[in-house]
């Protein structure tokens, strides 16, 4: 079974086809040419469930499996933002880089060092059995200073809870053992293999 995966967040891709490596896991720009999928829904589950449906009804090929990852950072004093806005925080066509400095930029504005926050990943799954959606989540703190440079996103701020050093800092491994996404994923996975062989 080929799983196409609904996404062109490189630092997505890179996690999700390391922890997929039991499925033949492709990205859709490889098999679609680039169109736009206008993500309007009001949680990441609807954003999820949105961009497996987009590349799912485009395919010729409806044996496949689409999965999506529509994920993002909510910080507890700013009312849980940027939550689903995290990919457009400083603007629609922002940078990762810009989004991370923008959330510096407001945590020092509010004298905040170090503040809970946690991550949220929805994986959606749409095939001809369905659709499917899971959630994760990864609780611990942002500190107002870039750390290190593993991982991607808002990783060089936050901190797991336990750790006193940011995903940036702390190697793939122990962000494989702990994440939002990874967390996901399992569940994801159970719902694939009742796929395959249900
Ligand atoms: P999406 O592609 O619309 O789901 O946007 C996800 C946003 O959340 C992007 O800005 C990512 O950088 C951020 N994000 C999601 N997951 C992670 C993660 O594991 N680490 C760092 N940033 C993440």
């Amino acid at each position: 079974m080929d799983i196409i995966l609904a996404s062109s967040n490189k630092g997505k891709l890179k996690e999700l086809k390391e922890s997929m490596s039991d499925y033949k896991v492709i990205s859709f720009a490889e098999v679609l040419e680039p169109f736009e999928i206008v993500e309007n829904g009001k949680s990441f589950k609807e954003n999820a469930l949105i961009k497996a449906r987009a590349v799912y009804e485009k395919l010729d090929d409806k044996s496949v499996v689409v999965m999506s990852d529509d994920s993002g950072i909510s910080v507890n004093a700013f009312g849980k933002e940027p939550g689903i806005y995290s990919a457009r925080y400083a603007g629609v066509d922002a940078t990762s880089e810009q989004n991370l400095d923008k959330l510096i930029y407001n945590l020092k504005e509010k004298n905040l060092e170090i503040t809970p926050a946690f991550y949220t990943a929805a994986i959606a799954l749409v095939s001809q059995k369905g659709e499917f959606c899971v959630h994760g989540w990864m609780y611990g703190n942002v500190i107002n200073e870039k750390r290190g440079t593993n991982g991607f996103g808002y990783d060089p701020i936050f901190m797991p809870l336990g750790f006193e050093k940011t995903l940036g800092e702390l190697g793939d491994e122990v962000k494989k053992e702990l994440s939002h996404r990874s967390k996901a994923l399992e569940l994801a996975k159970i719902i694939l293999k009742s796929q395959t062989f249900g």
